[in-house]
């Protein structure tokens, strides 16, 4: 899945047509583009009391399919008071009005309906999916990937997007999508240090998990120095307050993969979490009179191979590494021997350093696990920003195939060896983009993702780490709530825009619009929604972890002009609701109402406080 050539993702990436159509009319932005329409059919669920619609399974469904299966009773109960059972393929042959999931091994119904194009869907990933008509007249809709994975994301592309309802009816709408996104590695940089995030238990991070996999992310790098119980360097354990031992953390591995998420181990090297306090425990990894590890002494690379080592070999179900190189401002070795000039250009031994051990290292961990892939930052200009040795060393010696490199800086483009500016594509071919994308006004992160698919990264990695910051009131909440305003629409904006990066911001809001409150509902609710993220994504209090030892600004004029805004807010919610259909009561409303609530107390409290 992940080593899918290019070519074969981006040929087919987004094609979505209304099913029986001969006329040409370009009508809407976005993944609901319709090309051709004549008469958009219908899966009817319920007329008034009715319940006439059906849902289909596999036989045996795998545990993909079966949480795929799950989503959509699960939200046609919750959203439309729907009560509809699954029944097996093999017992049913009446199809009419019929949702048929599964994949073509999997679902006979499916095989049976798409005869011979099913090879079409073998031109997507197992990710991607492809949701269609049953067959002319039949009036049933296909829900089918090649892999279980593709079924789960069209559950949620169906409930999200298709079902829709007025007067006490429900359909499904039959319209014709078939995709896969053309970002092919999307997940998290997930950070389980900072603030209060380490007490989080393992069904805490199971929800998280749960979040990511609806937001059809295919990784997480797990952050674990600090927290795992090293026995070799027993100094590395510094948060005693974790409820997460070896053993949760196997659990929530099996977890990911059950969902469709590759787990990788994250972990400082030569600095970070726990790695510091190997460097203080042992002098020998250090240049005299420095406090941080250094990169060149051979006695640092012995103890960080040890360290990773055994890491690795404590959870060795996971797909890979997220090593972290400690490079921001001077948090890095600057003793002589790493600072040590290699020629006129400004390169230096720590950057050879660093990847000499990269190299040594995962030499060393292939022989024992040779499928895991590693992930090294870079781009960070404290360090390496004139160090032409350290950008060609890295397109010289590290296209195995295994090997993904993450820019942390911004940067779209890296030096070669003459210092002359190249996009990343011309270092390596698994290069990836990385933001704090909680902190990105949600039109910024579709711009990032258009970048991103312009320049041929291979994949976008964005920071949850509700213990360092959330730009949100919830700073103080464990666990960080992601389904609330506003990180329930980063998580909204991150999918639909890596699973379609041409998406207009136009589009965007339409399909905010029909994902939260219905696409007949009124606009005027996307500018509320929109209005309240980001009173909560720029206002003063932003869930950072300096605010839960004092060390926060406090409110300011914040605490005077965001009241009136939240009354104004209200009276429009007020005058919109009588028209609001069964979703908008559901679904958008609830999280309007939420966000006010809990700015308007979070404020509150704050303005008290500071007046004491
Ligand atoms: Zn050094």
């Amino acid at each position: 899945m992940i080593l899918t050539p290019h070519f074969c993702r981006r040929t087919f990436a987004v094609g979505i047509w209304c099913v029986a159509g001969l006329v040409a009319v370009p009508t809407l932005d976005g993944p609901l583009r319709v090309f051709a329409q004549e008469k958009p059919s219908k899966i009817v669920l319920r007329e008034g009391n009715q319940i006439t619609g059906r849902i289909i399974g596999p036989d045996k469904p795998t545990s993909l399919e079966e949480l795929a299966l799950a989503h959509i009773t699960t939200n046609l109960k919750h959203v439309w008071g729907l009560d509809i059972t699954v029944e097996k393929a093999g017992t049913r042959a009446e199809i009419r009005n019929a949702l048929i999931v599964g994949t073509p091994q999997s679902n006979s119904l499916i095989r049976k309906s798409l005869g011979n194009s099913a090879g079409k869907l073998e031109t997507l990933t197992t990710e991607g999916y492809w949701i269609r008509t049953a067959g002319e007249g039949s009036n049933a809709l296909v829900v089918a990937s090649s892999g279980a994975r593709g079924v789960f994301n069209a559950a949620h592309f169906v409930t999200d997007f298709l079902v829709q309802g007025q007067g006490g009816s429900v359909s499904v709408k039959a319209q014709e999508v078939f995709r896969s996104s053309p970002v092919g590695q999307r997940g998290t940089y997930n950070l389980v240090c900072w603030g209060l995030a380490p007490r989080y238990t393992r069904q805490h991070w199971e929800n998280v998990l749960d979040a990511m996999a609806a937001d059809g992310m295919n990784f997480i790098y797990f952050w674990l120095s600090g927290i795992f119980r090293s026995k070799l360097y027993p100094e590395s354990f510094i948060y005693p307050e974790t409820p997460l031992t070896s053993d949760d953390i196997r659990q929530l591995i099996r977890y990911a993969h059950a969902r469709g998420i590759d787990f990788y181990l994250g972990t400082g090297v030569f600095a970070w979490f726990g790695i510091d306090e190997i460097a203080k425990h042992h002098d020998e990894v250090r240049e005299l009179g420095i406090q941080h590890m250094c990169r060149t002494l051979p006695a640092a690379h012995k103890a960080m191979n040890a360290y990773l080592l055994e890491l690795y070999n404590e959870f060795p179900e996971a797909k890979g590494m997220w090593l972290e190189i400690g490079c921001e401002g001077e948090y890095h070795c600057q003793g002589e021997l790493c600072q040590r000039k290699l020629d006129e250009f400004g390169s230096k031994q720590i950057g050879m350093s660093e990847l000499s051990f990269l190299k040594s290292f995962s030499a060393e961990l292939w022989k024992k696990h040779p499928q895991a892939k590693l992930v090294w930052g870079f781009g960070y200009p404290e360090a390496h920003k004139w160090d032409v040795k350290y950008h060609e060393e890295i397109r010289k010696s590290f296209q195995d195939s295994r090997y993904y490199f993450l820019e942390v800086r911004q940067n779209w483009s890296l030096q070669n060896d003459q210092g002359i500016l190249k996009p990343l594509i011309h270092l390596l071919p698994r290069a990836m983009h990385w933001d704090q994308y909680y902190a990105l006004p949600l039109r910024d992160m579709g711009e990032r993702v258009r970048r991103i698919n312009e320049d041929k990264l291979a994949g976008y990695a964005v920071a949850f780490e509700p213990g360092f910051n959330s730009r949100s009131v919830y700073g103080k909440r464990i666990p960080f709530p992601v389904d609330l305003i506003p990180y329930a629409l980063t998580r909204f904006a991150y999918r639909e825009f890596t699973w379609d990066p041409q998406l207009t911001w136009p589009g965007f809001r339409k399909l905010l619009l029909s994902k939260f409150f219905g696409e007949e509902s009124d606009p005027e609710w996307v500018d509320l929604m929109l209005t309240l993220f980001e009173l909560m994504r720029t206002g003063p209090i932003t869930g950072s972890f300096r605010e839960l030892v004092g060390g926060a600004a406090g409110p300011g004029e914040y605490a005077s002009v965001l009241p009136p805004r939240l009354v104004a807010i209200e009276a429009r919610i007020g005058s919109l609701e009588a028209a609001a259909g069964p979703k908008a009561r559901k679904v958008g409303l609830p999280l309007l109402r939420q966000a006010i609530a809990d700015m308007r107390q979070t404020y509150a409290t704050k303005q008290t406080a500071s007046q004491l």
